[in-house]
């Protein structure tokens, strides 16, 4: 039985992934300080003699015995990681240094969990792993975009200075149930609004584009990637190649809800990405990985949730 730490554990991907470990016979720490987490993520797992609740914020160090590390801790949503821009970069890279830390002083692997946000506004499309991103290092998004970049950095500084194992996947726009209603990220924002018959707001005319990935794909993706040798550092790119206009989401959303919401058109915010698509080809042939569930499949599941919870 392999011991396995989930940073952001309690939160919206983390949750998903401490399930599937301990499914799979894992003993599963989730470190989480619940800023942007919840209970409710975890709530079922509590009291599973494989389950171990780490109520800590990573910027401090941390020590413990474990095999594996899943470093997810940080807000990832613009509404959240720009309410303490501070905080927000102080847990990328002081939470990358201990968990490098720790899993050089205890011999374990660990998989970063980057974002698509190191490309920036990007200049090429669709984005390979080579392309090295267009990012305001001064602007709204920079203390996110930038507390990657250089989560990254440190990852193949301890990679080749230390020997540690390191993994890094670069996540594309990823959805699905457990996702906060308040969360401030777009597929959230239009279901939660479409299901109470409130207004849909685009930010800026909608010709933006995104890549939607469904939760379950990512997962399998991360654990595929913690599985490879260990001289394989990545960065992977794990998203789903579907590209969609932000309009095209609204209309899809209104479809499958059945709403009678209005379209409205709001301000674009500072710095954001004028489209985004992943190239996958790295991960298709190194992981064997693949999305299986296309948009219109993981918003019907999406929307089941959310009318769950309202
Ligand atoms: P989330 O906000 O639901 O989860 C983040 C979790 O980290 C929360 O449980 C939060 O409480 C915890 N956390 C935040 N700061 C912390 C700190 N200082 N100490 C301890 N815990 C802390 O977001 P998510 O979508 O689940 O994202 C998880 C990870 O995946 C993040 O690192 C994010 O950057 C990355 N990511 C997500 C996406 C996506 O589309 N969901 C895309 C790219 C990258
Ligand atoms: N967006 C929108 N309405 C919303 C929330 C977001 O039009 O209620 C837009 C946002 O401006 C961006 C896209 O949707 O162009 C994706 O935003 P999100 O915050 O989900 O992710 P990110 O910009 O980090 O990719």
């Amino acid at each position: 039985m392999k011991c396995v730490l989930v940073t952001g554990g309690a939160g919206f991907l983390g949750s998903h992934l401490c399930d599937r470990l301990i499914e799979s016979g894992n003993y599963v720490i989730c470190l989480d300080n619940f800023f942007t987490g919840s209970k409710e993520n975890i709530q079922h797992l509590v009291g599973n003699p494989n389950f171990e609740l780490e109520e800590r914020d990573i910027i401090w160090p941390y020590m413990k015995g474990v095999d594996e590390i899943y470093n997810l801790a940080c807000p990832a949503s613009p509404v959240h990681y720009q309410y303490d821009p501070i905080k927000t970069i102080n847990t990328s890279v002081f939470g990358a240094v201990n968990m490098l830390e720790l899993a050089k002083g205890v011999k374990a692997k660990l998989l970063q969990g980057s974002t698509s946000e190191v490309y920036g506004d990007p200049v090429k499309h669709p984005q390979t792993e080579e392309y090295w991103g267009n990012v305001n290092p001064i602007g709204l998004r920079s203390c996110y975009d930038e507390g990657k970049r250089c989560a990254e950095t440190l990852c193949m500084d301890y990679h080749r200075q230390a020997g540690v194992v390191v993994k890094i996947i670069r996540i594309f726009n990823t959805y699905g149930p457990r996702m906060a209603q308040n969360d401030g990220r777009v597929v959230s924002n239009f279901i939660v609004n479409a299901l109470q018959g409130k207004d849909i707001e685009i930010y800026g005319d909608g010709t933006q584009t995104r890549s939607f990935q469904y939760v379950d794909d990512l997962i399998d993706g991360m654990i595929r990637m913690m599985a490879t040798e260990d001289n394989f550092t990545g960065p992977v790119n794990l998203g789903n190649p579907g590209e969609f206009t932000m309009l095209e989401l609204a209309n899809l959303v209104l479809e499958l809800t059945g709403s009678k919401s209005r379209i409205v058109f709001g301000t674009l915010p500072e710095d954001d990405p004028r489209k985004r698509r992943p190239d996958i080809t790295l991960a298709r042939m190194k992981l064997s990985w693949q999305p299986m569930i296309p948009l219109r499949d993981g918003l019907v599941k999406t929307i089941d949730y959310f009318k769950s919870q309202l």
